[in-house]
């Protein structure tokens, strides 16, 4: 988590160009500004890492991808194919844009699967919002060639894995449009701050419109220009996108300590019998924020955790009772408490939210306990860390022999 590992004189320096000029909106005041335009630089940055053609920055990962799901014509009444393992700000996206999330089933990748998403599909589904969780990726063969049979729309949520691929393929450019984060727990920050990504020229400019109030961006006018669609206020700061430039250039660098502590851990802990991990589909690929490991069931998961927090190793996440990143959790969603009425009050759910039947997803989640990865840890940090999780996970396998 590069926000809270890595804050220093880069990130100092880019925020002081923006206070020198003290122009701390993106737009216009093209003679006070200096040529100091930190959103744009960022966008170009971001851009440059991930290999996009267009890269809009916004005020956060949520309202980016609100952006990415209008900028690809996904709104009211259109079903839309989403995971019940994910941040929940994929599933609010998906119900303020006036559309109607339906849950399928994840796997062993933490994302959603070919076949989960074939199962859900129904005469109304319109797109699939394909979020990849934990820095790692989704099987995008299998998943593009249902995407393309069934002549659904792809949008990507990559909040938790910008700079992660599959083949050479960036997590965001595999869909119409894809988003990734910058709030304080990703792989960089911009304190609060998004970005979206496409590759489609008219995918772009919806993005840029809708995310300013429908503003075309054309002159240096803001009150003389026009407005080609309705939009709103989704615009970032020039101190946020300040940090997010100074974060963005050291993704490299973190990826690279990532994978590295990633994969010792691997080779150590699969070495103890019944120990296994997150499925990669793409091992060179990874982003490695997080060791996913998966547990043989949700039983022997529970005992670790039990193990970790008597033996006080910390650092991890046990989504299974997570309160904002399992569906298990999110009653208000599930009761249709809402502070005024949407789309699925109104049109009805197309699922009994109440009752779902997602067993793969519950036995997957079960088992899964994810380690953040931090790319500063010294090697003894590392070997200590790895062997407390180890001693943890065997004494839990031992009591239940
Ligand atoms: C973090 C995250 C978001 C939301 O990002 P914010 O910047 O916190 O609004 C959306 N989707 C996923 C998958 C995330 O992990």
């Amino acid at each position: 988590m590069a926000g809270t590992e890595f804050f220093g004189a880069e990130e100092r320096k880019e925020i002081n160009d923006v206070l020198e000029t003290g122009i701390l909106f993106r737009y216009n005041h093209d003679a006070q500004r200096n040529n100091i335009w930190k959103a744009r630089e960022f966008e170009s940055e971001v851009a440059k890492l991930v290999g996009a053609k267009y890269a809009h920055a916004v005020s956060s990962g949520s309202t980016a991808v609100s952006c990415a799901l209008a900028a690809a014509g996904i709104g009211a009444g259109d079903e839309v194919i989403v995971p019940p393992f994910t941040y929940i700000a994929s599933v609010e996206a998906v119900i303020f844009a006036g559309a109607l999330p339906v849950f399928a089933e994840i796997d062993e990748t933490l994302c959603l699967s070919a076949e989960g998403i074939k199962k859900a599909i129904t005469p109304k589904t319109k797109a699939v919002l394909l979020v990849h969780m934990c820095g790692q990726m989704a099987n995008m063969d299998e998943i593009m060639a249902v995407i393309n049979e069934h002549n659904l729309v792809l949008v990507e949520d990559a909040g938790q894995a910008m700079a992660a691929s599959y083949k050479g393929v960036s997590t965001g450019l595999w869909g119409t449009t894809g988003c990734y984060s910058f709030d304080f727990f990703k792989i960089a920050t911009a304190g609060e701050g998004g970005v979206m990504v496409t590759n489609n020229e008219i995918a772009y400019k919806l993005a840029d419109n809708y995310a300013d109030h429908g503003h075309d961006h054309i002159g240096n006018n803001r009150g003389m220009e026009n407005h080609p669609v309705v939009g709103f206020n989704y615009r970032i700061s020039e101190l946020h996108a300040a940090v997010g430039l100074a974060q963005t250039r050291r993704v490299p660098m973190i990826r690279e300590a990532n994978n590295k502590h990633k994969r010792f851990m691997m080779a150590e802990l699969g070495k103890i019998a019944g120990v296994n991990f997150a499925t990669l589909p793409d091992p060179n690929g990874d982003s490695a924020t997080f060791l996913n490991i998966l547990l043989p069931d949700t039983n022997l998961a529970a005992k670790t955790v039990a193990n970790f927090n008597e033996n006080g190793v910390s650092g991890f996440n046990y989504w299974f009772t997570n309160m904002y990143h399992f569906i298990n959790q999110w009653d208000h969603i599930k009761e249709g408490r809402v502070a005024a009425k949407t789309n699925v009050q109104l049109l009805g759910a197309p699922q009994d939210y109440k009752n779902l039947n997602l067993p793969k997803t519950q036995e997957t989640i079960g088992r899964l306990i994810s380690f953040s990865i931090k790319a500063s840890w010294t090697d003894s940090e590392l070997t200590e860390l790895t062997s407390k999780i180890a001693a943890s996970i065997q004494s839990a396998m031992q009591q239940s022999a």
